[in-house]
Protein backbone atom coordinates (compact mmCIF):
# COMPACT_ATOMS: atom_id res chain seq x y z
CA UNK A 1 0.00 0.00 0.00
CA UNK A 2 1.21 3.50 -1.07
CA UNK A 3 0.35 6.83 0.57
CA UNK A 4 -0.96 9.42 -1.61
CA UNK A 5 0.86 12.51 -0.41
CA UNK A 6 -0.99 15.41 -1.10
CA UNK A 7 2.06 17.43 1.05
CA UNK A 8 5.01 15.94 -1.44
CA UNK A 9 2.54 16.24 -4.60
CA UNK A 10 1.69 19.99 -3.63
CA UNK A 11 5.29 20.87 -2.88
CA UNK A 12 6.21 19.23 -6.62
CA UNK A 13 3.28 21.94 -8.23
CA UNK A 14 4.30 24.81 -5.95
CA UNK A 15 8.17 24.66 -7.02
CA UNK A 16 7.27 24.43 -10.52
CA UNK A 17 5.38 27.55 -10.24
CA UNK A 18 7.79 29.44 -8.02
CA UNK A 19 10.49 28.65 -11.18
CA UNK A 20 7.64 29.86 -13.60
CA UNK A 21 6.89 33.04 -11.21
CA UNK A 22 10.60 33.79 -10.73
CA UNK A 23 10.81 33.46 -14.78
CA UNK A 24 8.06 36.04 -14.82
CA UNK A 25 10.02 38.76 -12.85
CA UNK A 26 13.20 38.24 -14.15
CA UNK A 27 11.45 39.36 -17.82
CA UNK A 28 9.61 41.98 -16.17
CA UNK A 29 6.08 40.35 -16.77
CA UNK A 30 3.09 40.49 -14.91
CA UNK A 31 2.79 38.36 -11.46
CA UNK A 32 0.09 36.40 -10.86
CA UNK A 33 -2.28 38.46 -8.36
CA UNK A 34 -5.52 36.63 -6.80
CA UNK A 35 -7.70 38.41 -4.15
CA UNK A 36 -9.63 36.36 -1.87
CA UNK A 37 -12.74 37.21 -0.37
CA UNK A 38 -13.40 36.13 3.35
CA UNK A 39 -17.05 36.67 5.00
CA UNK A 40 -17.42 36.12 8.48
CA UNK A 41 -15.47 34.37 10.91
CA UNK A 42 -16.46 30.33 10.26
CA UNK A 43 -13.08 29.16 11.77
CA UNK A 44 -12.75 26.16 9.05
CA UNK A 45 -12.91 29.16 6.35
CA UNK A 46 -10.35 31.03 8.69
CA UNK A 47 -8.00 27.93 7.90
CA UNK A 48 -9.14 27.57 4.30
CA UNK A 49 -8.20 31.01 3.14
CA UNK A 50 -5.26 31.82 5.66
CA UNK A 51 -3.91 28.15 3.70
CA UNK A 52 -4.57 29.60 0.35
CA UNK A 53 -3.11 33.38 1.01
CA UNK A 54 0.23 31.65 2.50
CA UNK A 55 0.52 29.31 -0.35
CA UNK A 56 0.00 32.17 -2.48
CA UNK A 57 3.52 33.95 -0.74
CA UNK A 58 5.20 30.76 -0.83
CA UNK A 59 5.17 30.38 -4.91
CA UNK A 60 5.45 34.08 -5.71
CA UNK A 61 1.80 35.01 -6.01
CA UNK A 62 0.73 38.34 -5.25
CA UNK A 63 -2.54 38.11 -2.86
CA UNK A 64 -5.29 40.31 -1.07
CA UNK A 65 -7.11 39.43 1.17
CA UNK A 66 -10.74 40.99 1.41
CA UNK A 67 -12.63 40.22 4.65
CA UNK A 68 -16.43 41.55 5.54
CA UNK A 69 -18.44 40.91 8.26
CA UNK A 70 -20.85 38.45 7.91
CA UNK A 71 -23.64 41.40 8.10
CA UNK A 72 -22.39 42.77 4.71
CA UNK A 73 -25.00 43.75 2.66
CA UNK A 74 -25.26 41.22 -0.51
CA UNK A 75 -25.14 44.24 -2.99
CA UNK A 76 -21.83 46.23 -1.35
CA UNK A 77 -20.27 42.37 -1.76
CA UNK A 78 -21.61 41.62 -5.56
CA UNK A 79 -20.40 45.78 -5.82
CA UNK A 80 -16.91 45.04 -4.69
CA UNK A 81 -16.43 42.06 -6.60
CA UNK A 82 -17.13 43.98 -9.68
CA UNK A 83 -14.19 46.16 -8.74
CA UNK A 84 -12.38 43.31 -8.79
CA UNK A 85 -13.14 42.15 -12.42
CA UNK A 86 -12.45 45.90 -13.26
CA UNK A 87 -9.18 45.78 -11.68
CA UNK A 88 -6.87 44.73 -14.26
CA UNK A 89 -4.10 43.98 -11.37
CA UNK A 90 -6.07 41.28 -9.92
CA UNK A 91 -5.88 37.67 -12.44
CA UNK A 92 -7.90 35.64 -10.19
CA UNK A 93 -10.78 36.59 -7.31
CA UNK A 94 -12.14 33.57 -4.83
CA UNK A 95 -14.91 34.06 -2.33
CA UNK A 96 -14.33 31.05 0.07
CA UNK A 97 -18.21 29.54 0.81
CA UNK A 98 -19.76 28.94 2.80
CA UNK A 99 -21.88 32.22 2.84
CA UNK A 100 -24.13 33.98 5.51
CA UNK A 101 -27.58 32.83 4.59
CA UNK A 102 -28.55 36.42 3.85
CA UNK A 103 -26.20 36.13 0.46
CA UNK A 104 -26.99 34.10 -2.68
CA UNK A 105 -23.81 32.03 -3.56
CA UNK A 106 -25.48 32.12 -7.28
CA UNK A 107 -25.44 35.43 -7.04
CA UNK A 108 -22.17 35.80 -6.10
CA UNK A 109 -20.68 33.20 -7.98
CA UNK A 110 -22.40 34.65 -11.44
CA UNK A 111 -21.09 38.04 -10.34
CA UNK A 112 -17.31 37.24 -10.75
CA UNK A 113 -16.05 37.41 -14.48
CA UNK A 114 -15.71 33.85 -15.67
CA UNK A 115 -12.03 34.80 -16.90
CA UNK A 116 -10.82 35.35 -13.13
CA UNK A 117 -12.70 32.75 -11.84
CA UNK A 118 -10.02 30.90 -10.37
CA UNK A 119 -12.50 28.36 -8.45
CA UNK A 120 -13.99 27.16 -11.61
CA UNK A 121 -17.55 27.25 -10.18
CA UNK A 122 -18.64 29.92 -12.75
CA UNK A 123 -21.93 28.37 -14.84
CA UNK A 124 -19.51 29.40 -18.09
CA UNK A 125 -16.53 27.50 -16.78
CA UNK A 126 -18.45 24.41 -15.66
CA UNK A 127 -20.04 24.42 -19.18
CA UNK A 128 -16.56 24.96 -20.77
CA UNK A 129 -15.53 21.57 -18.56
CA UNK A 130 -18.26 19.55 -19.77
CA UNK A 131 -17.57 20.36 -23.43
CA UNK A 132 -13.64 19.46 -22.58
CA UNK A 133 -13.05 23.07 -23.84
CA UNK A 134 -9.92 25.45 -22.07
CA UNK A 135 -11.17 26.63 -18.73
CA UNK A 136 -10.48 26.68 -14.86
CA UNK A 137 -11.15 23.16 -13.44
CA UNK A 138 -12.74 23.68 -9.85
CA UNK A 139 -10.16 23.08 -7.54
CA UNK A 140 -10.32 20.02 -5.81
CA UNK A 141 -11.47 17.86 -9.01
CA UNK A 142 -8.29 19.22 -10.69
CA UNK A 143 -6.22 18.17 -7.49
CA UNK A 144 -7.78 14.78 -7.27
CA UNK A 145 -6.22 14.75 -11.55
CA UNK A 146 -2.94 16.28 -10.40
CA UNK A 147 -2.51 14.04 -7.58
CA UNK A 148 -3.38 10.87 -9.54
CA UNK A 149 -1.05 12.25 -12.22
CA UNK A 150 1.79 12.64 -9.80
CA UNK A 151 1.64 8.61 -8.66
CA UNK A 152 1.06 8.15 -12.56
CA UNK A 153 -1.87 5.87 -11.39
CA UNK A 154 -3.61 4.91 -14.59
CA UNK A 155 -7.01 6.08 -15.36
CA UNK A 156 -7.60 4.80 -19.10
CA UNK A 157 -9.94 1.96 -19.01
CA UNK A 158 -10.53 1.45 -15.50
CA UNK A 159 -13.68 1.69 -13.52
CA UNK A 160 -14.25 4.96 -11.12
CA UNK A 161 -16.92 4.70 -8.40
CA UNK A 162 -17.49 8.22 -7.01
CA UNK A 163 -19.76 8.83 -3.81
CA UNK A 164 -20.92 12.44 -3.99
CA UNK A 165 -22.64 14.00 -6.93
CA UNK A 166 -22.12 17.42 -5.60
CA UNK A 167 -21.30 20.45 -8.07
CA UNK A 168 -17.50 21.58 -6.43
CA UNK A 169 -16.80 17.19 -6.18
CA UNK A 170 -18.08 14.54 -7.04
CA UNK A 171 -20.03 16.16 -10.42
CA UNK A 172 -17.01 17.48 -11.89
CA UNK A 173 -15.04 14.85 -11.16
CA UNK A 174 -17.03 12.23 -12.63
CA UNK A 175 -16.97 13.74 -16.05
CA UNK A 176 -13.63 14.86 -15.73
CA UNK A 177 -12.39 10.90 -15.11
CA UNK A 178 -15.07 9.91 -18.26
CA UNK A 179 -13.74 12.21 -20.80
CA UNK A 180 -11.52 11.11 -23.89
CA UNK A 181 -8.46 12.99 -22.30
CA UNK A 182 -5.00 11.85 -20.87
CA UNK A 183 -6.25 12.10 -17.58
CA UNK A 184 -9.77 10.67 -18.12
CA UNK A 185 -10.92 7.32 -20.01
CA UNK A 186 -12.62 5.92 -17.54
CA UNK A 187 -15.44 4.17 -16.61
CA UNK A 188 -17.77 5.84 -14.38
CA UNK A 189 -20.29 5.39 -12.19
CA UNK A 190 -21.50 8.22 -10.05
CA UNK A 191 -23.60 7.17 -6.34
CA UNK A 192 -25.78 9.36 -4.04
CA UNK A 193 -27.67 9.33 -0.95
CA UNK A 194 -30.59 7.18 -2.89
CA UNK A 195 -28.21 4.67 -4.66
CA UNK A 196 -29.32 1.24 -3.82
CA UNK A 197 -26.38 -1.72 -3.37
CA UNK A 198 -23.56 0.77 -2.93
CA UNK A 199 -21.19 -1.82 -1.45
CA UNK A 200 -21.60 -3.63 -4.04
CA UNK A 201 -21.10 -1.22 -6.34
CA UNK A 202 -17.65 0.53 -4.64
CA UNK A 203 -16.60 -3.46 -4.06
CA UNK A 204 -16.34 -3.64 -8.57
CA UNK A 205 -14.25 -0.16 -8.33
CA UNK A 206 -10.47 0.21 -9.34
CA UNK A 207 -10.66 3.48 -8.26
CA UNK A 208 -13.29 4.81 -5.25
CA UNK A 209 -13.40 8.54 -4.45
CA UNK A 210 -15.24 9.67 -1.69
CA UNK A 211 -16.57 12.83 -1.49
CA UNK A 212 -19.65 12.67 0.89
CA UNK A 213 -18.99 14.19 4.31
CA UNK A 214 -19.53 11.60 6.51
CA UNK A 215 -16.47 10.51 8.78
CA UNK A 216 -15.72 6.80 8.06
CA UNK A 217 -18.71 5.95 5.95
CA UNK A 218 -16.53 4.32 3.60
CA UNK A 219 -15.44 0.77 5.23
CA UNK A 220 -13.31 -1.86 4.60
CA UNK A 221 -15.79 -4.32 3.20
CA UNK A 222 -16.45 -1.97 0.80
CA UNK A 223 -13.56 -2.01 -1.32
CA UNK A 224 -11.65 -4.23 -3.29
CA UNK A 225 -8.15 -5.66 -2.74
CA UNK A 226 -5.73 -3.51 -4.16
CA UNK A 227 -8.24 -0.38 -5.08
CA UNK A 228 -7.10 3.19 -5.32
CA UNK A 229 -8.72 5.36 -2.97
CA UNK A 230 -9.12 8.84 -2.93
CA UNK A 231 -10.60 10.12 0.50
CA UNK A 232 -12.09 13.67 -0.19
CA UNK A 233 -14.01 14.02 3.09
CA UNK A 234 -12.73 16.56 5.70
CA UNK A 235 -14.93 16.39 8.86
CA UNK A 236 -13.90 18.09 12.18
CA UNK A 237 -14.95 15.65 14.98
CA UNK A 238 -14.64 16.63 19.01
CA UNK A 239 -11.05 15.58 19.97
CA UNK A 240 -10.45 16.37 23.71
CA UNK A 241 -7.02 15.45 23.43
CA UNK A 242 -6.16 17.93 20.56
CA UNK A 243 -5.41 21.78 21.45
CA UNK A 244 -8.59 22.57 18.70
CA UNK A 245 -10.67 20.48 20.53
CA UNK A 246 -11.07 18.57 17.47
CA UNK A 247 -9.45 16.29 14.88
CA UNK A 248 -10.01 16.23 11.27
CA UNK A 249 -10.89 12.85 9.61
CA UNK A 250 -12.03 11.71 6.22
CA UNK A 251 -15.25 10.18 5.04
CA UNK A 252 -13.13 6.79 4.45
CA UNK A 253 -12.34 4.49 7.45
CA UNK A 254 -8.34 4.32 6.77
CA UNK A 255 -6.86 2.19 9.30
CA UNK A 256 -9.36 -0.54 7.93
CA UNK A 257 -9.36 0.68 4.44
CA UNK A 258 -5.54 1.51 3.88
CA UNK A 259 -4.20 -2.49 4.20
CA UNK A 260 -6.60 -2.97 1.10
CA UNK A 261 -5.80 -0.60 -0.98
CA UNK A 262 -2.85 0.09 -3.58
CA UNK A 263 -2.98 3.52 -2.87
CA UNK A 264 -4.95 5.59 -0.71
CA UNK A 265 -4.90 9.38 0.20
CA UNK A 266 -4.70 10.35 3.88
CA UNK A 267 -6.88 13.13 5.44
CA UNK A 268 -5.26 15.32 6.47
CA UNK A 269 -2.46 15.38 3.44
CA UNK A 270 -3.90 14.36 1.08
CA UNK A 271 -6.48 16.01 -1.82
CA UNK A 272 -7.07 19.00 0.53
CA UNK A 273 -3.29 20.60 0.03
CA UNK A 274 -4.08 19.36 -4.06
CA UNK A 275 -7.09 21.44 -4.14
CA UNK A 276 -4.69 24.48 -3.09
CA UNK A 277 -2.31 23.46 -5.11
CA UNK A 278 -4.72 23.37 -7.96
CA UNK A 279 -6.09 26.76 -7.41
CA UNK A 280 -2.38 28.20 -7.56
CA UNK A 281 -2.38 26.26 -10.99
CA UNK A 282 -5.33 28.59 -11.95
CA UNK A 283 -4.20 31.48 -10.58
CA UNK A 284 -1.31 30.87 -12.30
CA UNK A 285 -3.19 30.47 -15.91
CA UNK A 286 -5.20 33.38 -15.74
CA UNK A 287 -2.50 35.34 -15.47
CA UNK A 288 -0.93 34.18 -18.37
CA UNK A 289 -4.07 33.87 -20.64
CA UNK A 290 -4.66 37.72 -19.55
CA UNK A 291 -1.22 38.96 -20.41
P1 LIG B 1 -22.18 17.84 -0.25
O1 LIG B 1 -22.80 17.80 1.09
O2 LIG B 1 -22.47 18.96 -1.18
O3 LIG B 1 -22.49 16.47 -1.02
C1 LIG B 1 -22.42 15.25 -0.37
C2 LIG B 1 -22.82 14.16 -1.32
O4 LIG B 1 -22.77 12.92 -0.62
C3 LIG B 1 -24.24 14.32 -1.87
O5 LIG B 1 -24.26 14.09 -3.25
C4 LIG B 1 -25.01 13.24 -1.13
O6 LIG B 1 -26.06 12.67 -1.88
C5 LIG B 1 -23.94 12.20 -0.89
N1 LIG B 1 -24.31 11.35 0.23
C6 LIG B 1 -24.71 11.72 1.46
N2 LIG B 1 -25.02 10.64 2.19
C7 LIG B 1 -24.83 9.58 1.40
C8 LIG B 1 -25.00 8.19 1.59
N3 LIG B 1 -25.45 7.68 2.74
N4 LIG B 1 -24.71 7.36 0.55
C9 LIG B 1 -24.27 7.84 -0.62
N5 LIG B 1 -24.08 9.17 -0.86
C10 LIG B 1 -24.36 10.01 0.15
O7 LIG B 1 -20.61 17.73 0.02
P2 LIG B 1 -19.31 18.25 -0.78
O8 LIG B 1 -19.17 17.52 -2.06
O9 LIG B 1 -19.28 19.73 -0.77
O10 LIG B 1 -18.18 17.75 0.23
C11 LIG B 1 -18.01 16.39 0.52
C12 LIG B 1 -16.89 16.26 1.51
O11 LIG B 1 -15.69 16.72 0.91
C13 LIG B 1 -17.06 17.09 2.79
O12 LIG B 1 -16.47 16.39 3.87
C14 LIG B 1 -16.27 18.35 2.50
O13 LIG B 1 -15.81 18.97 3.67
C15 LIG B 1 -15.15 17.78 1.69
N6 LIG B 1 -14.52 18.74 0.78
C16 LIG B 1 -13.17 18.72 0.73
C17 LIG B 1 -12.51 19.56 -0.13
C18 LIG B 1 -11.03 19.46 -0.18
O14 LIG B 1 -10.38 20.41 -0.57
N7 LIG B 1 -10.43 18.33 0.16
C19 LIG B 1 -13.20 20.53 -0.95
C20 LIG B 1 -14.66 20.41 -0.90
C21 LIG B 1 -15.27 19.54 -0.03
P3 LIG B 1 -27.38 13.52 -2.34
O15 LIG B 1 -26.93 14.37 -3.48
O16 LIG B 1 -28.33 12.46 -2.73
O17 LIG B 1 -27.79 14.31 -1.13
Amino acid sequence: MQILDGKLAAIAIKEMLKNKISELKISGKKIPHLAAILIGNNPASETYVASKVKSCNEVGITSTLLRFDDSIPEQDLLHSIRELNDNDDIDGILVQLPLPKSISEEKVINTISSEKDVDGFHPINVGKMVLELPTFISATPYGIILLLQHYKIETTGRYVVVIGRSNIVGTPISILLSRNTAYGNSTVTLCHSRTKNLKEICLQADIVIAAIGKPKFVTADMVKEDAVVIDVGINRIKDETKKSGYALTGDVDFENVAPKCSYISPVPGGVGLMTIAALLMNTYNACKQKH
